[in-house]
């Protein structure tokens, strides 16, 4: 187990910089997770703290050395891929202990850290088998078991689970937190689902365009997002955001409603703005969570339903916006219903229009 320090790093192709000096301290033992659209540098930074991409700029620590210089294999780090090759005429257990039989580790040592490794992963059956006669579940267990017999100081994962469909990638999921619970290794991890990202981090990084946006526990960023882009990205569905004007204690909407601004947010007068409530916090009255202390109540029209079982999500239009609500014990709800939805302000959001930064007060 290892620290992991980050401080200003950069990368550029030529003269092109993806990455721009980021700074980032990953505590021992820490599962933290790199989330971000497709192309924001996540691979890129993971890349950098494994050695197999040169950094243009700053440095990177893990533990008590500056690695900027080391190749991958004098870092301590084991990193599972995407596609994680195994030797297909080879058995599991031939595949787990494969790196410590080429580093020429004695024999005893071997089999005890590859029964180790199959014994935390479920792999002590499988063990003979070769990976042809293995599920896409347990191929990548195996994998994760390969990057575990060599007892690393930090596990790097790169999108580990985007080959696998959607229940297996649930499962794995959990095998990958149960993984972590049990060896308490430092992980960092990488993917753009922001799902993966808020079941597994112990912190969330938030990444666009080669910067990082917030940092952040996995409920801190979501009930404090610093900006809309972080408010939008993490949860499902996405925030929606209201386009609207402060006037005194009020944000208003495009159509002349009045909302009152969200308690410890604050914006000048005649400021522009966007109201940030989640689905969660608009619900139909009588269909909704107990009133909290700050509540406001608006009329729309339902535009179409989606029945989810426990609840349903409603679209409707509000102020020429598409929002989309929650009713919960629903009923049926027919498309050009209006109905009378509360508002939960306490965990509303207010940003600037301009910079989308929220506007804390
Ligand atoms: P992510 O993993 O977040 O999807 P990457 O880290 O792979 O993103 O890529 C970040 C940016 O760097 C992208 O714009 C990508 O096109 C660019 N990039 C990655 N590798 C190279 C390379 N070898 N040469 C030039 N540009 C690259
Ligand atoms: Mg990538």
């Amino acid at each position: 187990m290892a620290q992991v320090h980050l401080s200003g790093v950069v990368k550029r192709y030529g003269s092109l910089e993806v990455v721009h000096a980021i700074d980032l301290d990953i505590e021992e033992g820490e599962f933290v997770v790199l989330v971000g659209p497709s192309g924001c540098g996540k691979s890129t930074t993971l890349r950098m703290i494994a050695g197999l991409e040169d950094i243009s700029g700053g440095d990177i620590r893990i533990g008590d050395r500056v690695v900027n210089d080391l190749p991958p294999r004098e870092r301590n780090i084991s990193m599972v891929f995407q596609n994680y090759a195994l030797y297909p005429h080879m058995t599991v257990r031939e595949n787990l202990g494969f790196s410590l039989k080429i580093a020429k580790r004695p024999q005893a040592e071997i089999d005890r850290a590859v029964d180790e490794a199959a014994a935390i992963l479920s792999l002590v059956p499988l063990m003979d088998r070769k990976p042809g006669a293995l599920s896409g579940g347990q191929r990548q267990r195996v994998a994760m078991g390969r990057a575990i017999v060599r007892h690393p100081d930090v596990f790097l994962f790169d999108e580990p689970l985007s080959n696998l469909d959607a229940k297996l990638r649930t499962q794995m999921r959990v095998e990958i937190k149960k993984l972590h619970q049990k060896v308490r290794s430092t992980i960092v991890y990488v993917t753009h689902d922001q799902v993966e990202a808020m079941t597994l981090a112990d912190r969330i990084v938030i990444m666009r365009d080669g910067h990082i946006e917030q940092i952040g526990a996995p409920l801190d960023v979501f009930e404090n997002p610093v900006n809309t882009f972080v408010a939008t990205f993490i949860g499902s569905p996405p925030m929606n955001l209201l386009d609207g004007t402060a006037q005194g204690g009020d944000a208003v909407l495009r159509d002349g409603t009045r909302v009152p601004v969200p308690p410890g947010y604050r914006a000048a007068y005649g400021q522009a703005v966007q109201l940030g409530i989640r689905a969660d916090n608009i619900m139909p009255v009588g269909h909704s969570l107990p009133p909290t202390a700050h509540m406001a109540q608006i009329d729309m029209d339902v535009t179409l339903t989606e029945p989810l079982g426990t609840e349903t999500l409603l679209f409707a239009e509000l102020a020429g916006t598409e929002v989309q609500a929650k009713m919960l014990n629903p009923r049926p709800v027919r498309a050009g219903e209006r109905m009378t939805f509360q508002i939960m302000l306490d965990k509303c959001h207010l940003f600037d229009a301009g910079s989308g930064m929220a506007l804390r007060g």
